[in-house]
């Protein structure tokens, strides 16, 4: 599975980061999670083609997880897409993304591929969708607005990603999670409904991860120090443009 992240950064964009989204790749299967900015460009520099993507997932409806999604449907019906393509979200916000999509005019461009919108309740767990070998899964995360993290199982592996969300008790239950995506708005600050680099690497048991990837990251935050500072060599700083494969 290819993991690309087209953005890395928090909810303010950072002068080397877009807000923070990822694409999950395998076997010709393709899921976008969060929709920041540019993202044809950014799906095209990673080489994802705009008319196969087959799924966006959004984790919540906060702007910088949501705001490039005009764009991207602009692109799409630029490229003549014709495959459907499936957009998830919260059930408590998909009235808002119908309207939004109205407001966008999109059935008139005329939209040439189906938007097809699947919700589910963020405050459960429940099995989203399935493909190229994928299953992707939602749980309740702890954040300020109905917010979803997500687990990905591909060929025995487990990726948990979660961000926006405070430290999590539903992801320190895992026995062992082979890559930790995880929001890291700070490094060492503790603020309310996100994250530091340390809170990460100290409340969840490091033996039970094989890799963090930290994303959601901020400006003037120093990541690499308190990394270091830690000891742990496991911890990733994400780049846009960055692929991890597992
Ligand atoms: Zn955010
Ligand atoms: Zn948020």
């Amino acid at each position: 599975m290819d993991i690309h992240f087209l953005g890395t950064g928090s909810a303010y964009p950072g002068s080397e980061r877009d807000n923070t989204s990822i694409c999950f790749c395998k076997d010709g299967y393709r899921v976008l999670v969060d929709v920041s900015g540019n993202p044809c460009r950014k799906l095209k520099q990673l080489q994802v083609d705009l008319c196969e993507l087959d799924a966006v997932i959004f984790t919540h409806f906060h702007i910088d997880h949501i705001y490039g999604l005009p764009s991207l449907l602009w692109g799409m019906w630029l490229e003549d897409r014709k495959k459907p393509l499936s957009i998830f979200c919260d059930y408590r916000n998909e009235k808002k993304l119908q309207e939004w999509l109205a407001t966008m005019e999109a059935d008139k461009w005329p939209i040439a591929f189906a938007i097809e919108i699947e919700t589910f309740d963020g405050d459960r767990e429940e099995e989203l969708l399935n493909g190229g070998g994928m299953t992707f899964s939602c749980f309740k995360a702890l954040h300020s607005v109905p917010t979803a993290g997500l687990e990905v199982r591909c060929a025995g592996r487990i990726v948990v990603y979660s961000g926006d969300t405070e430290i999590n008790e539903r992801i320190g239950r895992y026995d062992h999670i082979d890559m930790l995506i995880h929001e890291a708005t700070s490094a060492s600050k503790i603020a309310g409904n996100h994250s530091s680099l340390i809170e990460v690497a100290e409340k969840y048991d490091m033996d039970k991860i094989d890799e963090i990837v930290l994303v959601h990251l901020s400006d003037n935050e120093p990541y690499e120090e308190e990394a270091e500072k830690i000891g742990i060599s496991k911890v990733i700083i994400g780049e846009d443009l960055m692929t991890r494969r597992i």
